[in-house]
């Protein structure tokens, strides 16, 4: 038969709440497997007073307790109901409400965690992304550490399995009359102790280091692609899976080219005697090339002459997109007298009569009389 739940927390049946919290820290404190590691004496004392704290920190089960003596309620539980509570959490519940430092998470075998992502941002020329790139990134990460190989220990000493869960990471907590499934809280669920901490980790198994690494950037790659590689994140405290690396991209600007997924935008200037009258054009293109482009006569200003397969590659596809060449007409500035000359004898000769000037003088005319 277990003692009376106030006899083992040390408190009066008249304890307040803050007392029973009080006297159930102090204690817990002092019993916690943390602090005692292989001590049973201690493990026995402080899953005591943790069953005793779980039923005395509920009102309404301190209540039935109180009513009902500690036999009854042992039996009650035994018999699988008692007044209509609904079940009695698990232990890590209470840790987590009065020791923030003890959250052990879920109860049960922890899956091993996985080491961090690392994310970078790397910075390309459109030429880059055109043809792809191999680059070389430096950045700091967690490695398995070089002296324990990543196992935490001291040289040729190994982990020893938890005594307390046998290495299933969980344990069951409570007393005669009932238990409660918990994050073993010796290995904190790991299953595994490390008795001698390697130096160099201090027991993580990683050390922090300088990482260099070549990456294969894939043509047609564009600005905000993300490229993920696996397993070359940070590594995991002792053996766990590594974290992933993902390394963000951005194209910076150029001079000549805009562009819009896989496809290019340029300007080209003409002059208003070229735009008038046509020619061929040479338009230089991404891949270091150029092509010849035929205008015809009477080129407008921001008339768009697209040319194929002279775009962005798509990445992982053998096509590429389209190369749209814009042609801008400028008007000369400071010309020679003889310009002007010429250009007067063009004015004559044109007389105002093209069609879009007599629409537009037409509507002026209009705008007026409506006045
Ligand atoms: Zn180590
Ligand atoms: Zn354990």
């Amino acid at each position: 038969m277990s003692k009376n739940f106030y006899d083992v927390l040390g408190v009066s049946p008249q304890a307040s709440a803050d007392e029973l919290k009080k006297a159930y820290r102090k204690l817990a404190q002092k019993y916690h497997p943390d602090r005692n590691p292989g001590d049973a004496e201690a493990e026995r004392k402080f899953k005591e007073i943790s069953a005793a704290y779980q039923v005395l920190s509920d009102p309404q089960r301190r209540a039935s307790y109180d009513q009902m003596g500690h036999s009854a309620f042992e039996q009650g539980m035994e018999s699988g109901g008692f007044s209509g509570s609904s079940g009695f959490g698990d232990f890590s519940s209470i840790f987590d409400e009065i020791f923030s430092s003890f959250t052990s998470g879920a109860s049960g075998h922890r899956a091993p965690e996985k080491g961090g992502d690392i994310f970078l941002q790397l910075s390309l020329s459109l030429e880059e992304a055109f043809s792809g790139v191999e680059k070389t990134v430096q950045f700091p990460s967690y490695v398995a550490c070089g002296t324990c190989g990543g196992n935490g220990c001291e040289k040729g000493k190994s982990p020893v399995t938890c005594s307390s869960c046998q290495g299933r990471g969980e344990v069951l907590m409570g007393n005669s009359f009932f238990t409660v499934r918990q994050t073993c809280p010796k290995c904190r669920g790991e299953g595994q102790i490390i008795v001698n901490p390697c130096k160099s980790c201090k027991g993580t198994g990683r050390t922090r280091q300088e990482k260099s690494l070549d990456i294969k950037i894939p043509a047609g790659i564009d600005d905000g692609d993300q490229v993920r590689m696996a397993g070359e994140g940070d590594a995991a405290l002792r053996g766990g899976h590594r974290g992933d690396l993902y390394i963000k991209i951005s194209v910076k600007p150029h001079e000549l080219f805009e562009r819009k997924r896989s496809d290019l935008f340029m300007k080209y200037p003409l002059s208003i005697s070229q735009a008038a009258l046509g020619g061929r054009i040479e338009i230089p293109t991404i891949d270091g090339g150029q092509v010849s482009l035929d205008l015809k006569e009477g080129v407008q200003f921001g008339q768009r002459f697209p040319i194929k397969d002279k775009g962005m590659p798509v990445v992982g596809r053998s096509s590429r997109g389209t190369l749209y060449v814009a042609a801008e007409v400028y008007v000369p500035l400071n010309l020679t007298d003889k310009q002007k000359e010429l250009l007067r004898a063009f004015e004559e000769e044109e007389g105002n009569k093209t069609p879009e000037a007599e629409g537009f003088f037409s509507k002026i005319k209009a705008f007026f009389k409506n006045l």
